[in-house]
């Protein structure tokens, strides 16, 4: 259904120490949706998605995935984060094992899949992510853009309801940020559901259906990008895009 909530926080907080790091998150990614955050470095981006996937406990609020709540540990837990997928800045593949490998050891550990269909399905995820001829190398013999679609064709493999993308282009060199970005485009198209941190802003104008603004972790703005990159409202908008536009 469209417009039905996928990811609902409500009233989330969280502190490092003193640090304030989440102030009363009210965040709603419905299904199929592409929100983008941005904001300065330190504003708490890379803690809100590690909060939805729980990597991160939090003081209060609520965190519901597709109508159900989170809970604060245990194995209901682990079976609903299995559902959010997540896509960080360093690819974190596994150096050891080929590409394939990588891709099917969540879904047969974790999904207990076979490993034949494990592996038929993660050769069309390579093919979707332009990497069909790749499956036996092994990481480091891959670019860095290589290494991030494997990253995504890893995540896509567990069948995710969301996927969480944390500054998945901040690493690469000027030249792979594309062919990143482009994988990221096609998924937006295909009606993934995504939240992605990025200071790509290309991207978001061109696949978010919202910009989500945060500085000293508070979410200032959530908007379309329309709207936001036309006429931010806050100081604190403006200012940040004049730095980096
Ligand atoms: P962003 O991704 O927007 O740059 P982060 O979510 O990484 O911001 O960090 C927000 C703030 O929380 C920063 O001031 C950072 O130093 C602090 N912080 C992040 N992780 C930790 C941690 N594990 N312990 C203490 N402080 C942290
Ligand atoms: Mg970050």
């Amino acid at each position: 259904m469209a417009g039905e909530a996928l990811i609902e926080l409500r009233g989330v907080n969280k502190h490092y120490g003193k640090l304030h790091v989440l102030q009363d998150i009210d965040l709603t990614v419905g299904r199929g949706e592409v929100v983008v955050v941005i904001g300065p470095s330190g504003s708490g981006k890379s803690t809100l998605c590690r909060t939805i996937n729980r990597l991160e406990t939090i003081e209060s609020g609520t965190i519901t995935l597709d109508g159900t709540p989170l809970p604060e540990e245990g194995r209901a837990l682990a079976g609903l984060r299995a559902e959010v997928g997540m896509v960080f800045q360093s690819f974190n593949l596994f150096a050891h094992k080929t590409v394939l490998d990588n891709i099917t050891l969540a879904p047969v550990k974790v999904r207990k899949q076979k490993k034949d269909d494990a592996a038929r399905r993660a050769r069309e995820l390579l093919d979707r992510v332009g990497l069909a001829a790749h499956a036996d190398k092994y990481p480091a013999q891959l670019s860095g853009g290589q290494q991030q679609r494997v990253a995504i064709a890893r995540a896509l493999a567990m069948d995710p309801k969301a996927l969480l993308f944390d500054e998945p282009t901040s690493a690469l060199d000027p030249e792979m940020i594309n062919e990143v970005l482009e994988v990221m485009q096609q998924l937006a198209r295909d009606g993934m559901t995504m939240v992605v941190v990025t200071h790509e802003m290309g991207f978001a104008r061109s696949a978010a259906n919202r910009v989500v603004f945060m500085a000293d972790g508070r979410i200032v703005e959530d908007r379309t990008p329309e709207d936001f990159f036309t006429a931010p409202r806050s100081e604190r908008a403006r200012d940040f895009l004049s730095k980096i536009l």
